[in-house]
């Protein structure tokens, strides 16, 4: 993975100037540099030396949750693994492949996801002035946040990589809402018939029939897996 001072420029997501052939006709692609408006934190590697400590729980969570479905215009370079594991760890280890854009002042913070893995595993404390950029940060696909990314962001980025990551990211969050719901449903309806079945609850055909307690479980299981899979984190 590249490897960054924190809160240095960040051009990992430069784009040199191209054409991009593929389709009906050659489409030129102009150079976009925009590090100037991206400041990295995060990105280590085995090398250097990295600021350790305690970040505060709230700010972690805060964290874990910009991390679940975040805004970002591409995926430039492929996965990120952790240099600070151990080689056996790393071969099994967490891997990312997302980054996440924490608005700061006129620029965006710009970390991988594997920082909730540093932070977690490796002690990594990010600079103070993040952690109250990602306290402050609304959350990716709220107006608040889009707005504030767009007027940050230059122009040609969203010319050249399109706003598509605007709209999967709104399609991400309307999927977690309707697994969290069809989950909690699941469980509610589970629980009815497993009591049901075991002949607690009275006053149905299903009361005392074995075979409704068993479909009752099996509810129950598929209701706390759609939980978990809405609501879990990526690393
Ligand atoms: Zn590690």
């Amino acid at each position: 993975m590249a490897y960054y001072i924190d809160l240095s420029p960040c051009d990992y997501f430069d784009v040199p100037e191209q054409v991009v052939r593929g389709g009906a006709k050659p489409r030129a692609i102009p150079a976009i540099k925009w590090a100037h408006r991206l400041r990295a934190v995060g990105w280590l590697d085995d090398t250097h030396p990295f600021t350790r400590g305690k970040m505060p729980a709230a700010v972690r969570a805060k964290l874990g949750d910009l991390s679940r479905d975040p805004w970002e215009p591409c995926h430039p370079l492929g996965w990120h693994t952790c240099e600070l594991c151990s080689s056996a760890e790393q071969e099994s280890g967490p891997r990312g492949i997302k980054n996440i854009f924490v608005p700061g002042d006129g620029f965006l913070y710009v970390a991988p996801e594997m920082i909730l893995h540093y932070i977690e595993r490796h002690d990594y404390l990010p600079p103070p002035e993040f952690c109250d950029a990602v306290s402050a940060c609304p959350q990716p696909g709220s107006r608040s946040y889009l707005e504030t990314v767009r007027a940050i962001v230059p122009p040609e980025v969203f010319q050249v990589f399109g706003e598509d990551s605007l709209r999967l990211r709104s399609r991400g969050t309307l999927m977690r809402i309707a697994l969290n719901v069809s989950g909690v449903l699941f469980l509610l309806v589970g629980c009815v018939w497993f009591l049901q079945g075991i002949n607690i609850l009275p006053g149905s055909f299903m009361t005392g029939q074995t075979k409704w307690a068993v479909y009752g479980g099996l509810l129950l299981v598929a209701g706390i897996g759609l939980l978990i899979s809405a609501n879990r984190r990526r690393i």
